[in-house]
């Protein structure tokens, strides 16, 4: 029987925490512990690619253009993730390679720089949603960034303001062929980075253009066009909770497709920009075939991969 496949989807956040220094020393260690888990999760059999979030580095990167831009032209938003690409899928490339070495397997991993294709009249284009870059407490500085950067800032669930930007659903993969033939030929791949690149098609080519895609839309995308038979969607809670918000709050272990459905479009159960795409990911993955879905915290990958932890949702 063919191995398992499964799509991990690492938040930005599991490279570097709300109240961690962004020291590159600590974004190692944080690579790391996704690394040794995602390595475990090949010893037990399992053919495995993983996909992560920028919010945060994308944020810092674009940071550095605007307090650079006297001296250096600044670059574009697209340019912007596909450097996280780089940078991310370099750590994890590294990190991965090192403790599959470690354990005596083959160094069979690498990322790819992928664009993700979207629709220049996706609606999201007028109501930013994607948290990105740093948290911001002072409601002073909040007031001035809105004003002299003209940048919209949201309130993150985890506390503070953020600045968000547009967040185009994800069309399709472009670079998808590819990921399938490295996937056959036993790599593991670091794909759809950051969300992918986000591309529109025009006069017959593609353009990236300012937004940052979901990475967790993304990664269904990819799971569902690679065939894989689950998405494992790891974060920094231990799951989806009912009533997130409130002292009533209650971790949500087990969902069928169609009680997540109801949650999700009747109740509005969940926020965009956070954990809602993380639950719509889900319920596409298995309307479009996909067999478990699980949403679970990132120090808890294999529990999460075996229902012990997390939010498990199926058919
Ligand atoms: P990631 O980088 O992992 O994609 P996100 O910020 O996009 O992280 O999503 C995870 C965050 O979603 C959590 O840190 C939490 O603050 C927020 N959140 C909002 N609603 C819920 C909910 N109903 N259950 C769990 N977490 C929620
Ligand atoms: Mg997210």
């Amino acid at each position: 029987m063919a191995k398992e496949l499964i799509v991990i989807a690492l938040g930005g956040n599991a490279f570097i925490q709300k109240d961690q220094k962004p020291t590159i020393e600590n974004q190692w260690t944080n690579t790391y512990a996704a690394a040794s888990q995602i390595v475990e999760m090949v010893a037990r059999g399992y053919r495995v690619v993983v996909t992560h979030g920028n919010g945060p580095q994308v944020g810092n990167v674009l940071e550095w253009m605007e307090a650079l831009k006297e001296r250096i032209p600044p670059l574009t938003m697209d340019v912007a993730t596909a450097m996280t690409q780089g940078w991310l899928g370099y750590m994890l490339q590294q990190a991965i390679g090192n403790e599959l070495e470690r354990r005596g397997y083959p160094r069979k991993v690498v990322a790819i720089i992928n664009q993700v294709e979207v629709s220049p009249d996706d609606p999201a284009f007028r109501e930013p949603t994607k948290y990105i870059g740093p948290y911001y407490t002072d409601e002073r500085v909040v007031q001035r960034l809105i004003h002299e950067k003209g940048w919209a800032m949201k309130r993150d669930p985890r506390g503070g303001w953020r600045r968000v930007v547009p967040s185009p659903d994800p069309i399709s993969n472009v670079e998808i062929d590819v990921v399938r033939k490295l996937v056959e030929e036993g790599f593991i791949v670091i794909a759809s980075g950051g969300g992918g690149v986000p591309v529109v098609r025009e006069n017959g080519g593609l353009r990236g253009i300012e937004a940052v895609i979901d990475k967790d839309l993304a990664g269904e995308k990819l799971a569902t066009s690679i065939g894989a038979d689950r998405l494992i969607i790891l974060t920094d809670v231990e799951g989806v909770y009912l009533d997130y918000d409130k002292p009533s709050r209650r971790l949500l272990r087990r969902l069928t497709l169609s009680e997540a459905e109801d949650l999700y479009f009747n109740k509005k159960a969940f926020p965009p920009g956070s954990m809602g795409p993380k639950v719509l990911a889900c319920i596409r993955f298995l309307r479009n075939g996909g067999r478990i879905a699980a949403i679970g915290h990132l120090y808890r990958a294999i529990d999460v991969l075996e229902g012990k932890s997390g939010t498990t949702i199926t058919i």
